[in-house]
């Protein structure tokens, strides 16, 4: 079963406003601002503004209309952004195996370089 959610963790208080962030874009369902520790010249996070821990609990039991909100937003973002020509990297990490730190699902948007077979 999924970890219950956590409602003091980082990205919970940037949702709330009670941490600053360098927003890139923000709409009903989701919210992008650059990785305070950038591991790219591009490094955006996009988050959905639901309670949700990870990419397990938020693809089982987020509504249609908030998966699609938080896709779309992904999209939009590094669209926006220019990254499509040159192109980009999408990750989530999940659980302990796949080093998720901060328990609110999250999605890495890498860009700006050409970034090879796969990031350490
Ligand atoms: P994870 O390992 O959980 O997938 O990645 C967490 C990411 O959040 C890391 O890349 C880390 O640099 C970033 N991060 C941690 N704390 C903060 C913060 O307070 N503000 C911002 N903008 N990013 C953070």
């Amino acid at each position: 079963a999924t970890e219950a959610y956590d409602d003091e963790n980082i990205f919970a208080k940037i949702l709330r406003g009670e941490i600053p962030n360098k927003t890139v874009y923000e709409d009903e369902h989701a919210l992008a601002f650059h990785d305070i520790n950038p591991q790219a010249p591009d490094h955006i996070l996009v988050i959905p503004k639901g309670r949700y821990v990870s990419w397990d609990d938020f693809s089982a039991t987020a509504s249609e209309t908030e998966i699609a909100g938080f896709v779309r937003a992904v999209g939009h973002v590094a669209r926006t952004a220019g990254m499509v020509e040159p192109g980009y990297r999408l990750l989530a990490n999940i659980g302990k195996n796949g080093h998720q730190e901060i328990p609110h699902l999250h999605v890495h948007i890498f860009a700006g370089k050409p970034l090879g077979p796969m990031l350490s």
